[in-house]
């Protein structure tokens, strides 16, 4: 039954590729050879990102990966979160095994998480941990909404805007504790270091941290 459901389903819905859109020949996979052959992975040493020991990342925020993140973020594409955190566990295994107690993320405001309807790092952590057989729980909240990132016309201006955004929901249970946080994408790591900040200051143990992505260093 589950077998003849699924070949209905591949034929109403053909299986694609979700960097690329190809047709696959089978919905077992999420991504097609030619994409699995130039994916922009990271290379070298990891940017350095303060108040954590490391920062691991499967790809650079280019191309079709580019693209993809942003359909997870803003066109609903939560069904893409599994396979970004099959790909950031590669990568955490490698270079972060022994290092974390739990898992846990870089909340976006419980506005923007009410008119997207999830919050895409929660969606990334809950996966990652699925993925490497860990506790993932929340341990931050944001308390202000901040104006975009993106937006921000320098490094200085976007440490400022992220600035006492983020609170330590329940500073008991981050006591002491080695926490590897999640975020979509890292770009100067102010908002991470800003939460990492936080999590140090509610009396967490190291910290390590990873994301989907990271712009090149320029
Ligand atoms: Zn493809």
């Amino acid at each position: 039954m589950r077998v003849l459901l699924r070949w209905l389903l591949d034929l109403l819905y053909p299986p694609k590729c979700m960097l690329c859109h190809r047709l696959l020949e089978s919905s077992d996979q999420m991504t097609c050879g030619r994409c699995d052959g130039a994916l922009p992975e990271q290379e070298g040493a990891g940017r350095t990102v303060q108040f954590f020991e490391a920062f691991v990342t499967p790809f650079y925020y280019e191309g079709y990966i580019k693209d993809a993140i942003r359909r997870l973020k803003f066109r609903g594409m939560q069904t893409y979160a599994p396979q970004f955190a099959r790909w950031m566990a590669a990568r955490v295994r490698k270079e972060l095994e022994g290092k974390y107690d739990l898992i846990s993320w870089v909340p976006c405001s419980g506005r923007r998480k009410w008119t997207r309807g999830y919050d895409q790092s929660e969606l990334l952590a809950r996966a990652l941990a699925k993925e490497l057989g860990a506790d993932c729980v929340p341990t931050l909240k944001k308390i202000r909404h901040t104006k975009k990132q993106s937006k921000m016309p320098s490094a200085g201006a976007r440490k400022a805007n992220v600035l006492g955004a983020y609170k330590a929901i329940d500073p008991k249970s981050v006591f002491g504790k080695r926490i590897l946080l999640v975020d979509d994408v890292l770009t100067t790591g102010a908002t991470m270091s800003e939460c990492g900040k936080t999590l140090q200051l509610a009396g967490s143990g190291a910290l390590v941290c990873t994301a989907a992505a990271t712009r090149r260093k320029t």
